[in-house]
C-alpha cells in the first residue's frame, strides 16, 4: 500500500474534466492506497486571482471533492496553507534546485511567455510541488502527461537533497499516469478548463448540462443530418466512452457512421447519462453546502493529520541540515 499525494487548485466548482482526469481516480485509489489530497491555495496565488473569493472557492472545492466521494476517513483532505511546513520545505528545496532546471520547464515557458514581468513564484512553482509531495514522503503522484516533467524534477530535487544531507531520506516519487488521459473541452480542441469556458460543471442540473452540451463541437464532416460521421473524431463520442454503457457506445458508433441519427440525438443521450451519474454528487454537495461547519471540521481534522507527518519530515530535515534546535520551550520548533 503506497502513499499517494495529489493536489488540486481551489478553482471553485469541479467540472467534468477534473472529475474524469483526477477525482474519480482518487476516489478509487483511496481504497488501495494511503491518500493525501490537498487543495493547493499557495499554488493558486501564483496567477492573478480574486483575494475576496479565495476562501469561498476553497470551500466549494472541498464540497465538490467530498460530494464526489472523497472519504475523509480514508483520505487526508486538507488545505495547503493550513500546513505551513509546505512553504518551509519549499524554501529548503530552492537551495538545491538549479535555476536552469526551473527555466526549462515547459509549463514555466508557457506561462512566462504570456507575462511582461515573470514572478519568482511561477519559476518556483515546481519547487513547491516537490515540497508538497516529499513532505509526506509519498511514493506515487497521480498526474496527467503534462505533469511528468515536474515529477522528474521532483525526483532530481529529492536526489540532490539526499546526496547532500541524508542518503535515502526522501523517496523518489513515481508518476502514476491517469487512465482517462487528456479530457478535451466542449470546443473539441483544448483541454477542458474553467478559464477557457469549455466545461460542464459537476454540480450543474440536468438542464444546465444539456445547455452546455447542445452547442458542443462534433465531427465537422457531419454538416447535415444525412452526412455520415467518424465517431473517433468526435469529442462527444469520447464522452460516451466515459458515461454510456458498452451497448450504447456501440449504438452511437453505428448511428453516427450510417447517419442514422443527428448529433443532437447523440448529445441528448450523453447529457442524460452525465446528469444521471452526477445526480447523487449534486445532492450530496447541496447538503454539504448547507452545513459549512461540517466541511470546515473535515478540513481542520485533515490539516491536523497532515501536520503530524509534515512535522516529522521537517524535524528530520532540520536535524540533517544542522539547524540549531529552538531554545524556548514555549515556542518549540518541531
Ligand atoms: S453523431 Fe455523435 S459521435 Fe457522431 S459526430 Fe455527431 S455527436 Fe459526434
Amino acid at each position: 500500500m503506497g502513499r499517494i499525494f495529489s493536489g488540486i487548485q481551489p478553482s471553485g466548482e469541479l467540472h467534468l474534466g477534473n472529475y474524469l482526469g483526477a477525482v474519480k481516480n482518487w476516489v478509487k485509489m483511496q481504497h488501495e492506497h494511503e491518500c493525501f489530497i490537498c487543495i493547493v491555495d499557495y499554488h493558486a496565488i501564483t496567477q492573478p486571482y480574486e483575494a475576496d473569493m479565495l476562501e469561498a472557492r476553497t470551500m466549494q472545492m472541498a464540497v465538490g471533492l467530498l460530494a464526489a466521494g472523497i472519504d475523509p476517513k480514508r483520505t487526508v483532505l486538507f488545505v495547503q496553507s493550513h500546513v505551513p511546513e509546505h512553504t518551509e520545505l519549499a524554501w529548503v528545496f530552492t537551495t538545491v534546485t538549479p535555476v536552469g532546471e526551473l527555466e526549462r520547464m515547459t509549463q514555466f515557458k508557457d506561462k512566462s511567455r504570456r507575462q511582461e514581468s515573470v514572478l519568482a513564484g511561477i519559476l518556483n512553482y515546481p519547487v513547491l510541488q516537490a515540497a508538497d509531495v516529499l513532505l509526506y514522503r509519498a511514493d506515487l503522484v497521480p498526474v496527467g502527461e503534462d505533469q511528468e516533467q515536474h515529477i522528474e524534477l521532483m525526483r532530481e530535487i529529492a536526489r540532490k537533497w539526499n546526496t547532500r544531507y541524508a542518503e535515502g531520506f526522501f523517496p523518489e516519487p513515481q508518476a502514476k499516469l491517469t487512465k482517462a488521459g487528456r479530457i478535451l473541452g466542449l470546443d473539441g480542441e483544448a483541454k477542458m478548463s474553467k478559464s477557457l469556458g469549455n466545461t460542464v460543471g459537476m454540480l450543474d442540473n440536468p438542464d444546465e448540462i444539456w445547455q452546455r452540451l447542445r452547442p458542443a463541437v462534433t465531427d465537422p464532416a457531419r454538416v447535415k443530418k444525412t452526412d455520415p460521421g467518424t465517431p473517433e473524431l468526435c469529442n462527444i463520442y469520447s464522452l460516451h466512452g466515459h458515461f454510456s454503457s458498452i451497448t450504447e457506445v456501440e449504438h452511437v458508433a453505428a448511428q453516427c457512421k450510417s447517419a442514422g441519427w443527428g448529433c443532437i440525438d447523440c448529445k441528448r443521450l450523453v447529457a442524460d447519462n452525465i446528469a444521471r451519474e452526477f445526480e447523487p454528487i449534486r445532492k450530496r454537495a447541496a447538503e454539504l453546502t448547507a452545513d459549512p461547519g461540517e466541511v470546515r471540521d473535515i478540513l481542520g481534522d485533515g490539516a491536523e493529520r497532515a501536520r503530524v507527518v509534515a512535522r516529522d519530515t521537517i524535524s528530520g530535515v532540520r536535524k540533517s541540515m544542522g539547524f540549531a534546535p529552538a531554545l524556548s520551550s514555549s515556542h518549540p520548533i518541531p
